[in-house]
């Protein structure tokens, strides 16, 4: 694996996932045939897709859905699994371009994503190892007053949060490398496949007709939308673009105009074997998740069987870090020694699409094409309630969804063959000063 192109070897990666050695996955869907002539065309399988094609199809609409691969391959089967309160680019972009009032609005709609996440799970009864807790850690002074200032401002948005420095840091998190913590019950986490292969099937029982190995290569605009794959195609009066769809891992760009708003950074987890539940609850107290505020962050938790599942590192050139595994063991082992022996038997990866602010970038290509993407590594919750506004514009509500599409993004700077190399120098120069 090392040195190789990740986005070569995607599906590859993908195989030695937790995730996927957790679940039956089925026979699976079949490919699109021929044509069908539908109202609403989702593309991408999902987290974003599943569920605007959800929301499309409780309101009456016939939709088809096409993924390229398989539903949850993509980021959405693969991440962390940390259901999070808030965006990535905290509440700044909002605060700045929207003012207070629809900066507000931003931050409630982030709390109904997480509830709309818990409705969904209850109504379709998707059993994927859903748990509360939260714990945020900085690891220098520096740091710990920046989450120091995160924490009094979610405080402020109504959290509780428990804030602990020096010896009580050990009340929160079994691991001596942190000189500041924060707990809040909000956030948690679960089985981000398990919750994808769910929304699939409430999709389904919906009426939506979701069809796997089935990219569009080609989409064609104008009052009706025409969507190619290599062996069908769709016609429908609206169309979503769910979900890094731009990204280069994903296959043929459907929407070049959107593409340099975001960029592809690669992101990496490890699971360990299963750990007695002692152990586990000295290193985690409460079975939170957890993660550190560097620009480079580590994030991690414990899995239902109890493997910790420990993601962090980075890779902003598209290529599979060297030694992927080893390093991530020693990252891993310098914050909990006493996982230094546990063997370690998943590695993966997979890629975020960050956006410039790293605000979620939501909007239109024309009257009936709407697109999401950039939820830059925050998109657990969000994505659900990101497809649940595109169906409440398709059926006439715009006001909620403007308030994101409102945000302007910046293009990365580059093109497309420079822009990788120059996100990589720039964000050198934030991990050196995380380092330094
Ligand atoms: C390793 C990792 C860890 C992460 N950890 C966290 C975390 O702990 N918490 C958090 O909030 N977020 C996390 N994230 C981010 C989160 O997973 C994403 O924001 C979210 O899953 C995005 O969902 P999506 O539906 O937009 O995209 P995806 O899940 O990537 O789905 C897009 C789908 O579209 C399909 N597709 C693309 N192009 C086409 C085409 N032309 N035709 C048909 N189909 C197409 C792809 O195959 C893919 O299945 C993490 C991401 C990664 C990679």
């Amino acid at each position: 694996m090392a040195g190789r192109s990740l986005i070569g070897s995607d599906t590859q990666l993908n195989r030695q996932s937790y995730y996927e050695a957790s679940v039956q996955r089925g026979a699976g869907r079949p490919g699109l045939q021929g044509e069908l002539v539908v109202d609403a065309l989702v593309v991408g399988g999902g987290f974003a897709g599943l569920s605007a094609a959800l929301e499309l199809a409780q309101r009456g609409l016939s939709v088809v859905l096409l993924e390229a691969d398989r539903v949850g391959s993509g980021a959405s089967g693969r991440n962390g699994g940390q259901a999070i309160v808030g965006f990535a680019s905290g509440q700044e972009p909002f605060e700045a371009q929207l003012g207070q009032a629809d900066a507000q609005r931003a931050w409630d709609m982030s709390l109904e994503a997480i509830d709309l996440l818990d409705a969904r799970i209850r109504r379709h009864g998707i059993d994927c190892d859903r748990r509360f807790g939260y714990v945020y850690v900085a690891d220098s002074a520096r740091k710990a007053r920046a989450l120091r200032e995160e924490a009094d401002g979610l405080r402020a948005r109504g959290i509780a949060v428990e804030w602990a420095e020096g010896e009580a840091v050990q009340g929160l998190i079994g691991s001596q490398r942190y000189v500041a913590a924060a707990r809040e019950h909000r956030s948690g986490h679960l089985h981000p496949l398990k919750f994808a292969l769910g929304l699939a099937r409430a999709a389904e029982a919906a009426g939506v007709r979701v069809f796997e190995h089935s990219p569009v290569t080609q989409l064609r605009r104008g009052e009706k939308l025409v969507a190619h794959t290599p062996q069908g195609r769709v016609v429908a009066r609206f169309g979503v673009l769910a979900g890094n769809c731009t990204l280069p891992a994903y296959g043929p760009a459907v929407a070049p105009e959107i593409a340099p708003r975001v960029m592809p950074v690669g992101t990496y987890i490890i699971g360990t074997e299963p750990v007695d539940a002692a152990l586990a609850e000295r290193l985690l107290p409460g079975d939170v998740a957890a993660c550190d505020n560097n620009f480079v962050l580590d994030y991690f938790r414990f899995s239902a069987e109890r493997r910790m599942l420990f993601g962090g590192r980075v890779s902003y050139t598209t290529m599979t870090p060297p030694n992927l595994k080893e390093v991530m063991r020693q990252r891993m082992a310098a914050i909990f020694p006493a996982l230094a022996g546990v063997p370690v038997e998943h590695v993966w990866g997979g890629f975020v699409d960050i956006s410039m602010n790293r605000a979620p970038d939501f909007g239109r290509l024309g009257p009936n094409l709407y697109y999401l993407q950039g939820f830059s590594g925050h998109g657990v919750a969000l994505t659900g309630l990101a497809g649940l506004l595109v169906a409440e514009c398709v059926a006439g509500q715009a006001e909620r969804f403007d308030v994101f599409a409102r945000l302007r993004h910046r293009r990365f700077p580059g093109g497309p063959l420079l822009r990788t190399p120059t996100l990589a120098l720039g964000m050198l120069w934030h991990r050196l000063r995380d380092v330094l």
